[in-house]
């Protein structure tokens, strides 16, 4: 299998970031500190060799406890991440220092914490994020940063091993069951969906409730910005839930999920006013922890966007 990128992944990340922070001025503080983010990982995903899974073991990326981790990698994102948010706002590199001191002179503690990450020690990361004073959801938002550059290794092999171009189940990701964060229209008019938690994207029908899959034109809606005719929040009265949708036709940037999920954030708080929510994972396997990382508490910084919440 070719280990090579299809495209230049980090450079990818600075146009994308580049163009936002022109075009997002809601955003321009908190954008440095993302671009930060998703160039280390990207880079690091280039480099990260965890141990290969077997893809003949049914769905092998659901258990989180089960994936393999490229622990040095991991670590030394971690490093490299908590280094980042120090330029990040007062909130988020206090919570980074925090956890660097925590780690510092204990090579072996931000190793065990990712592990913990991955094998769902729920009750002791709850001790540490305690013991340190770092929000669960911050300490769970460093982590899973740090290893998912492990989990694209695997989602891109399994990908390419099983052949997962086809459509997926409905709105879960069909190499590791997680919901997706973002749906959006390619070039040629195909649907997309990006999922929440290894990224892997797959099509979808182009009018379907991606969660309860109703395809009842009737009882699906959507709510375009006149100022942005690249996004849009699609809703469904059947199940209640809302998504956002990214034209990338007309969005005048690389498509980057990740970004795009963050600089929709607006539109996630409209949606809520409006009485939309998204359904959530639960148990004990990837799509939950993936609920635990989407988009709303990817944000772990003071938004300018989110005082405005009622
Ligand atoms: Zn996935
Ligand atoms: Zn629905």
């Amino acid at each position: 299998m070719a280990e090579a990128p299809q495209y230049d992944a980090v450079a990818r990340v600075r146009e994308s970031f580049g163009r936002a922070l022109e075009s997002e001025p809601a955003y321009r503080e908190m954008l440095p500190f993302f671009q930060a983010l998703y160039e280390l990982q990207e880079a690091a995903a280039e480099t990260a060799r965890p141990a290969v899974m077997d893809p003949a073991a049914g769905r092998p990326l659901q258990e989180r406890a089960r994936i393999p981790l490229d622990l040095p990698c991991a670590t030394e994102l971690l490093q490299g991440l908590l280094a980042a948010a120090g330029d990040a706002n007062r909130d988020l590199a206090e919570s980074a220092a925090r956890l660097r001191a925590c780690f510092e002179g204990d090579g072996a503690r931000s190793g065990c914490c990712l592990r913990l990450f991955m094998e769902q020690g729920g009750g002791e990361l709850a001790e540490l994020s305690e013991t340190v004073g770092v929000a669960p959801v911050r300490v769970a938002f460093f982590l899973y940063n740090s290893i998912w550059p492990s989990v694209a290794f695997h989602a891109r092999r399994l990908a390419a091993e099983k052949d997962a171009g086809g459509e997926g189940d409905g709105g879960s990701c069909p190499l590791c069951g997680s919901l997706p964060e973002i749906s959006f229209i390619e070039e040629n008019g195909r649907r997309m969906l990006a999922c929440s938690f290894c990224r892997h994207q797959w099509p979808v029908p182009r009018i379907q409730c991606p969660f309860c899959r109703n395809g009842d034109a009737e009882a699906l809606g959507y709510h375009g910005s006149e100022e942005d005719p690249s996004r849009r929040i699609d809703t469904c009265e059947c199940c209640g839930s809302y998504w956002i949708t990214i034209d990338t036709r007309r969005l005048g940037r690389p498509f980057y999920a990740p970004l795009e999920a963050l600089v929709s954030t607006h539109l996630d708080i409209r949606a809520e006013q409006m009485g939309y929510g998204r359904p959530e994972a639960a148990g004990d396997t990837v799509p939950a922890a993936a609920a635990e990382i989407t988009s709303k508490n990817r944000l772990p910084m003071a938004h300018p966007l989110s005082l405005r919440r009622p």
